[in-house]
C-alpha cells in the first residue's frame, strides 16, 4: 500500500497525465506538510480534517475567531482535539453541530468537555441515539445554551467577511440529513459553501442567489443524493471537497456524484485520498495544502 504522500503524488501524476493538471498548477499547490503552519494575518483558513467516514471542519477566520463545524465520530474526538491543540487553539467562538448523526457530533463530545466555547448551534431536531444524548448532556453540562441553526442565522457580518447559514430552510424533514446546517463563508472575492449532509430536498430550498461559491464542501460525503445537477450549476464551484473514509461501507463518494463534478470541470479533493486538506485564502487566491 502507498503512504498518504505516495498516493498524493500518484494523484498529481494522474492529473498530469489526464491533462487536467493545468487547472491545478494554476491554482492548487498541494504540498504535503507534517503540521499546519500558523495562520498569517489577513488569511482565512478552512481545515477539512481527515476523520475517516464523517465530517469535521475547522475554520480560522481572518478576524481571529475560530469555528468548528462537526467533529467526526466519537473515535475521532481525540484527534480533532489534538489538531486544535497543535494549532494552539484553546477556545472556539462557534461550535456547529450540523445535524445529530454520530459521524458529525460523536467527536464533538470530547471537544465540548475540554474547550471553552462561545456560541453553540444545532438544528431543531432530536435523535434517539446515545451519542446524541451524550452530546446534549455535554453541552448543557458545560452551561451552554443551544442556538438554533437555520437559514438566516448571521454569525459574522463585517466589511470583507460574512459568515451565515443558508439552511435548514424548512422545519420538517423525513431525513435527518436535510436538517443540516449549511454554512456560507464569504471573504472578499472568495465564497465557500459547507453543506453538512444536506441532500437534494434541502439543496432545492436554499436561496439560489446565495449559493455561488468557488469551493463546495459536497453534501453527505459525496453521496448521489446530494450535489444535484441544478444545485451544482447554481454553485458553479471550481473546487469540491469530499469528506469521507477510505473503503467506507456506503461507497461514498458515489460514482454519479464524481461524474457530475467531472463533467462540470470541478477539481475534487477527497480526505480519504489526501488526508486533512487545508484551504488558505487571502480573499482573492485559494491555495490547498495537504497535512500528512
Ligand atoms: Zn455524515
Amino acid at each position: 500500500m502507498l503512504s498518504r504522500k505516495g498516493r498524493l503524488f500518484l494523484i498529481i501524476l494522474l492529473l498530469l497525465i489526464s491533462g487536467s493538471f493545468y487547472r491545478f498548477s494554476d491554482r492548487l499547490a498541494l504540498a504535503p506538510q507534517e503540521v499546519p503552519a500558523p495562520q498569517k494575518e489577513g488569511e482565512m483558513r478552512v481545515h477539512f480534517l481527515d476523520v475517516g467516514q464523517g465530517d469535521s471542519i475547522l475554520i480560522e477566520l481572518p478576524n481571529a475567531q475560530r469555528m468548528l463545524i462537526d467533529g467526526g465520530t466519537r473515535s475521532a474526538g481525540d484527534s480533532v482535539l489534538g489538531y486544535l491543540q497543535t494549532l494552539g487553539i484553546d477556545t472556539l467562538d462557534y461550535l456547529i453541530a450540523t445535524h445529530p448523526h454520530e459521524d458529525h457530533i460523536g467527536g464533538l463530545i470530547r471537544v465540548v468537555e475540554d474547550i471553552p466555547l462561545g456560541k453553540v448551534y444545532m438544528p431543531k431536531v432530536v435523535h434517539t441515539s446515545k451519542t446524541f444524548e451524550n452530546f446534549v448532556e455535554a453541552v448543557v453540562g458545560k452551561g451552554h445554551k443551544f442556538q438554533r441553526a437555520r437559514a438566516g442565522v448571521v454569525m459574522v457580518d463585517d466589511k470583507d467577511l460574512r459568515v451565515d447559514m443558508l439552511a435548514p430552510v424548512g422545519e420538517n424533514y423525513d431525513n435527518l440529513n436535510n436538517y443540516s446546517a449549511v454554512v456560507k463563508l464569504e471573504y472578499k472575492n472568495i465564497g465557500i459553501i459547507l453543506m453538512g449532509d444536506a441532500e437534494t430536498d434541502s439543496e432545492q430550498e436554499i436561496d439560489s442567489a446565495r449559493v455561488r461559491a468557488q469551493v463546495l464542501k459536497a453534501g453527505h460525503h459525496g453521496s448521489r443524493t446530494s450535489t444535484s445537477p441544478g444545485f451544482l450549476e447554481s454553485v458553479s464551484p471550481t473546487y469540491a471537497v469530499i469528506s469521507c473514509g477510505e473503503d467506507n461501507d456506503y461507497g461514498h463518494p458515489h460514482p454519479e456524484t464524481l461524474e457530475r463534478l467531472d463533467s462540470a470541470r470541478v477539481s475534487v479533493l477527497r480526505t480519504d485520498q489526501l488526508g486533512t486538506v487545508v484551504l488558505t485564502t487571502d480573499g482573492r487566491e485559494i491555495v490547498f495544502t495537504g497535512i500528512d
